[in-house]
């Protein structure tokens, strides 16, 4: 039987719904939106992408969202210097700086930034305080990702407490919090990374599969056990053909996109894990709406906190 498809695109549709009122109902009372200010380094078209798309989603949400953009040759110091403008902000109540930074701001570039954002500002909950309100599960604002993935699971059905879960990727802003979300729902988690040793029969444990690797069609039905949930949450754009057609099979939706566009879209998970897996979550339409949403949802949390914690 084929897998279950989680529909992300649908879960995702169901959050903002629930926060579009949340946050007129704070506009009303505080007579002004939640403001997330967003701020874009160079010129990266995939960066340009994610924010276009953030700025559009806040939109419609009715949340102000207000974009400050630096050239790639911008200076560390520059990028900080709006960070404090938007720390001391009355208007914005989330800040995000898309990552990744332009190398040239140095290897250290990011964790500097992120450290100085106000944590609760702090819509990409990366910044350590939050991480470690995480850690003691009593967080206010989480990644994104990770509890867009949990978001998906619950509303979907899916089983977590007692679930034998295995995260494959050990990122701060993907493995690791989701591995924490997941330990906190009473999972019996796992976390994976490039030196574990035989990863398939670690995987292939798993009621509950997530992977966040960044590498394309990466796992195959060899690392399912079947009938688990997988979440895929890679995106990789696959451009040469002979990628492709490994991943593909002929006649596929996945060959048609790429003869229609030169490109098409593929998780870490490959499409043959559908055959083992009891549910699964798509790329694209999967865990990626949901990180947008889940950042709308931050930015109003995030306002109400500061307005006094009313509802
Ligand atoms: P990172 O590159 O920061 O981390 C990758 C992790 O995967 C590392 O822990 C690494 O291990 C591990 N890894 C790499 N290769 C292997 C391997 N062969 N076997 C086992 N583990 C491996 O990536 P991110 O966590 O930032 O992102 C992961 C993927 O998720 C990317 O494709 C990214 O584009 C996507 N993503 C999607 C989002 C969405 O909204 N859908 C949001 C964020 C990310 P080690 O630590 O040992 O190096």
């Amino acid at each position: 039987m084929p897998a279950r498809v989680l529909d992300g695109t649908f879960v995702a549709h169901q959050i903002r719904a629930e926060v579009g009122p949340a946050v007129a109902a704070f506009a009303a009372r505080a007579g002004r939106p939640p403001g997330l200010g967003i701020v874009l380094v160079g010129d990266s078209p995939a960066s340009e992408i994610y924010v276009r798309n953030k700025l559009k989603s806040a939109g419609e949400a009715g949340v102000r969202a207000d974009l400050s953009r630096l050239q790639a040759t911008a200076s560390l110091a520059e990028l900080l210097e709006i960070v404090e403008r938007l720390n001391r902000s009355e208007a914005h109540d989330g800040i995000l700086v898309q990552s990744p930074l332009p190398e040239a701001m140095g290897p250290d570039a990011e964790r500097r930034v992120f450290d100085a954002i106000r944590p609760d500002k702090d819509v990409d909950g990366f910044h350590p305080i939050n991480v470690g309100r995480l850690v003691q599960n009593r967080a206010t604002l989480v990644a994104a990702t990770p509890s867009g993935i949990v978001e998906l699971l619950e509303r979907s059905n899916i089983t977590i407490a007692g679930a034998r879960a295995v995260v494959v990727g050990r990122s701060d802003i993907v493995g690791k919090p989701t591995a924490l979300l997941l330990l906190h729902r009473n999972a019996t988690v796992t976390v994976c990374h490039s030196r574990t040793a035989d990863l398939p029969r670690v995987a292939a444990e798993a009621d509950l599969l997530v992977v966040a690797i960044g590498r394309a069609a990466f796992v195959t039905k060899a690392f399912v056990k079947p009938g688990a949930t997988v979440i895929d949450v890679g995106v990789n754009r696959l451009v040469d053909r002979a990628e492709v057609e490994r991943v593909f099979a002929p006649g596929s939706k996945g060959r048609q996109d790429f003869e229609r566009r030169g490109s098409v879209l593929v998780g870490d998970v490959h499409p043959d894990v559908a055959e083992a897996a009891g549910a699964l979550t798509p790329v694209p339409g999967g865990v990626g709406p949901l990180t947008i949403a889940m950042l709308l949802k931050n930015t109003l949390c995030a306002a109400q906190e500061r307005a006094g914690g009313a509802g």
